[in-house]
């Protein structure tokens, strides 16, 4: 099966903070992957634009270094990588000052598409904002690029959106949460609105559960400080939890386009009840197996930042009343998995009698790793000696179903970023949304404060706290092992 890559239109990409992490892992990397298979055209530039003094080879040679780290040597050569790099600048700016900006004013070119990509700590997009604005380096075709996190609540979300909004229409505006760049995720509007089998099955009549879970190995890292003033609600659920959440939940949009998708995703934030204390689970991870304990990582001996969130959710409108989603994440947990299951319901009577060992239809969508989409089904175990079932399943890895392209995956980054250029805001948040998900987030987070909640311990390399166990259990269900 050949993949289809269709060119974008010539740009200049401005990467604020060009010599950032993310930038160096995520994005130089993604935009190279994109020029190797023919997306990025050759009129395409790049800036990385950062507050170090270092001339243009200096930096290239950076980002030789980081996309020999980052790309496997299958998927580059030596070719392809001088002729990107040619086309990558460097132009030292202060973001937060005004060394810099006519240096980059001048290097825009007309009649291209103007991107900028803000990978800089959170307190510069302001600032950044404005300051194109004020020097004419935008213009009201540009496209603004906004990472997370985007703001801390509802107060700081509202604030920066006016912020971005006196300089950028909101159609400019791309906040860009990576969980929606990735193929399984869209793969997931595929499965629920191109085929007819799953929807008539997609409520509460039929499902009887969701989980979704994001489960990582590494802990706080170099974020340490950052990470303890947020905590995994923060973090993780506002955002990637609650877009996968959105995403199983919304009703079908009536066409596959950036406000159609975005007002459906809106009413389930909005129909999202608040949590009850009972419903939630916070966890630390403890030193166990070598690892060292949170509170050590983040160099805080007092914090009672959680490392790990288990909640149970319900969503208050017709389709899903009665059905709950399980949502968790933390760090240090025993595996790197990051998946959706919807468990179906019983079938209503079975044939087959008490002995038939029923198990759910589960539809699993896997994020990481091995990105895929499975539906366990009962199926009768073969051989003589009656009519045994066992629960089997469906398998749609993209590696067995199309192929060596299938199993090359483009990272969310570089889809994301192609749709920038293209102008498609389908997959990043709209202003309102994002506010949206902090208003449901900041009271439960303000309840577990004013209740003085310390989290509970959890080892490191563990499936999570005990009480999260609990917290299914008495639902008289039980979570999916965390399994790579
Ligand atoms: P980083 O600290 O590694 O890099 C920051 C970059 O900003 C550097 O290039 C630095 O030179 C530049 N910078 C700092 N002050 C500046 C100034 N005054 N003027 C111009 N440039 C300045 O940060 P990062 O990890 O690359 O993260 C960048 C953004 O992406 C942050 O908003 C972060 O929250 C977000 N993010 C990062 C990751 C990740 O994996 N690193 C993941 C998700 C989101």
């Amino acid at each position: 099966m050949v993949s289809r890559v269709i060119p974008v239109d010539p740009f200049d990409l401005v990467v604020f903070g060009g010599t950032g992490d993310l930038a160096r892992r995520k994005i130089l990397p993604g935009l190279y992957r994109r020029f190797r298979d023919g997306q990025m055209p050759q009129q395409a530039r790049v800036i990385a634009a950062a507050r170090s003094d270092m001339d243009e080879a200096a930096y290239r040679a950076e980002i030789r270094a980081a996309i020999e780290e980052y790309i496997a040597p299958r998927h580059r050569d030596a070719d392809t990588l001088d002729a990107f790099l040619s086309r990558v600048g460097y132009c030292a700016v202060d973001a937060d000052g005004q060394d810099g900006w006519p240096g980059l004013a001048a290097r825009m070119r007309p009649d291209v598409v103007r991107a900028f990509y803000f990978s800089v700590a959170p307190a510069l997009f302001g600032s950044l904002a404005e300051r194109l604005h004020d020097h004419g380096i935008a213009d009201a075709q540009s496209r603004i690029v906004v990472e997370k996190p985007f703001g801390n609540d509802r107060a700081s979300a509202r604030a920066l959106n006016e912020t971005l909004a006196a300089y950028f229409d909101e159609t400019q505006i791309y906040r860009i949460d990576h969980y929606l760049g990735k193929e399984t995720v869209q793969n997931l509007m595929a499965v629920r609105f191109a085929n007819i089998l799953f929807e008539p099955l997609w409520n509460a009549q039929f499902v009887d559960h969701v989980q979704i879970t994001v489960a990582e190995t590494v802990g706080v890292g170099g974020r340490g400080s950052y990470y303890d003033g947020a905590g995994a609600m923060r973090d993780m659920v506002q955002n990637h939890l609650m877009q996968l959440l959105c995403l199983i939940a919304m009703e079908p949009p009536h066409r596959f386009e950036p406000d159609a998708v975005r007002d459906e995703k809106l009413k389930v934030i909005r129909a999202l009840d608040p949590v009850a204390p009972g419903d939630i689970v916070r966890g630390q991870y403890a030193a166990a197996g070598g690892m060292t304990g949170y509170l050590e990582d983040v160099s805080n001996p007092a914090s009672r930042t959680e490392s790990y969130v288990a909640l149970r959710v319900h969503v208050s409108n017709w389709r899903w009343k009665g059905t709950p989603f399980y949502l968790r994440t933390g760090k240090r947990l025993r595996a790197r998995s990051s998946e959706i299951a919807v468990t179906f319901r019983e079938p209503p009577h079975s044939i087959f009698g008490e002995d038939a060992s029923w198990r759910e239809n589960v539809l699993i969508i896997r994020l990481q790793p091995n990105e895929g989409i499975k539906l366990r089904v009962m199926i009768k175990e073969p051989g003589p000696g009656g009519m045994r079932l066992v629960n089997v399943p469906l398998d749609m890895s993209f590696a067995q179903a199309l192929g060596p392209e299938g199993a090359d995956i483009p990272d969310a980054y570089e889809r994301l970023i192609m749709d920038v250029i293209r102008g498609n805001q389908t997959l990043f948040m709209r202003g309102d949304e994002v506010e949206a998900a902090w208003a449901w987030t900041d009271p439960v987070i303000a309840g577990w404060e004013s209740r003085g909640e310390r989290p509970c311990r959890y080892d490191a390399g563990t499936s999570g706290p005990e009480d999260a166990l609990m917290l299914m259990h008495r639902d008289g269900r039980r979570w999916r092992e965390i399994a790579p």
